[in-house]
């Protein structure tokens, strides 16, 4: 039986790399965090990392260490800032084990393909506007690769549209989305492509400067001072999902992973997410996926309501992925789950 211990999990050190790391090491892997210079007390501090390489940065700097990783049989395991600093063009370079396939964040990072892969699946998902000029109920307008949600905005007419758009007139590249009224509900699921079983993990809503904060004031002294709604990323907050919305949640996510297939050769494995917003008569509009670990898995560090159902140990994203990874590494079926 092949030895975990002649391999390694590896990350950025950003965005779930605690989770992560502490993960590995949990399942008895050995943990690297590559960490940008100055930015690696974190990981240091909390001691879930056995190694730390410091790079200049995460593009150029990962790539001038990854022999490193190589020699050292390392498999990455991709997050959300991983992704953003390498670039999705770029990712097919990496040559170091990767665990996911690669293809599929072509996919996801691609407006037009993710909304014909989660149309295909069945989903249902906030219209589009062509243009500004359709406007006709309100919109939310996101710019692509803004971080974090900073700078969209809201507008109810095309009027209003354009004279919001004004404010960003080096933006050529947005969407306009039809505003659902609702709440938020983040479904961090993992599907295991050793054993064809999907788990439902956790969920999240996001903690957002200043959408979060905004109604703690009237709603005249917010029109008085001329506030308007951003949607920073600041934080994760844990939700537990009304129960008898479960068989849906998992039938949605068993439906995006079966298009999944038909799209890249191995499909999408691992953990995903599905982001959407409930509206009042139950239903889910799911206006992203994101086809890796995210952030809003970090809170359950310790296992989160649900994990803590099906395992007998807390069982984060972070520590299955690393369960999963050893398992195919005992079974002789690596290949199958890098990408
Ligand atoms: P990413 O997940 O790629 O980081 P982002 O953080 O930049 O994306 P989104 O997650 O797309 O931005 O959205 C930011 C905020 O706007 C979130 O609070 C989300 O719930 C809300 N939101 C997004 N789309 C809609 C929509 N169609 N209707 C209502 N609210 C929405």
């Amino acid at each position: 039986m092949a030895n975990t211990k002649d391999y390694a999990i590896a990350t950025l050190g950003s965005h779930s790399a605690l989770q992560i790391m502490k993960g590995a090491k949990d399942e008895g892997m050995h943990a690297i965090c590559i960490c940008q210079k100055g930015k690696s007390q974190p990981y240091e501090s909390y001691g879930v990392a056995d190694e730390i390489i410091e790079v200049d940065d995460f593009n150029e700097g990962f790539f001038a260490i990854e022999d490193q990783l190589i020699a050292k049989n390392a498999i990455i395991v991709p997050h959300g800032s991983f992704v953003s600093y390498i670039g999705p063009q770029r990712m097919k370079d990496v040559r170091v084990m990767h665990y996911g396939d690669k293809g599929i964040l072509e996919w996801e990072s691609n407006r037009t393909k993710e909304r014909e892969w989660l149309l295909s699946a069945g989903l249902k998902m906030p219209k589009i506007f062509k243009s500004g000029e359709e406007i006709d109920k309100p919109v939310i307008v996101k710019f692509h690769g803004a971080k974090g949600g900073f700078g969209y905005f809201i507008a109810k007419s095309p009027e209003e549209f354009y004279e919001k758009m004004k404010q960003h007139p080096e933006e050529k590249d947005y969407a306009i989305q039809e505003y659902i009224v609702g709440v938020p509900i983040y479904t961090h699921y993992f599907y295991s492509n050793l054993t064809g079983e999907m788990e439902v993990m956790s969920f999240d809503k996001r903690y957002e400067s200043n959408a979060d904060s905004i109604g703690r004031i009237a709603a005249k002294d917010q029109i008085d001072a001329g506030i308007e709604t951003s949607y920073t990323i600041t934080g994760n907050i844990p939700v537990v999902i009304r129960e008898s919305l479960l068989p849906q949640i998992f039938e949605m996510g068993e439906n995006v992973v079966k298009e999944a297939k038909k799209l890249v050769p191995k499909g999408l494995y691992g953990p995903f997410c599905l982001e959407a917003i409930l509206d009042p008569k139950l239903n889910f509009y799911v206006f992203e996926i994101s086809a890796r670990i995210v952030a809003g898995t970090n809170p359950f560090t310790n296992g989160s309501p649900y994990t803590w159902l099906r395992y007998d140990v807390p069982m984060s994203t972070g520590r299955r992925i690393a369960r999963e990874i050893k398992t195919a590494i005992e079974c002789g079926r690596l290949e199958e789950i890098l990408g």
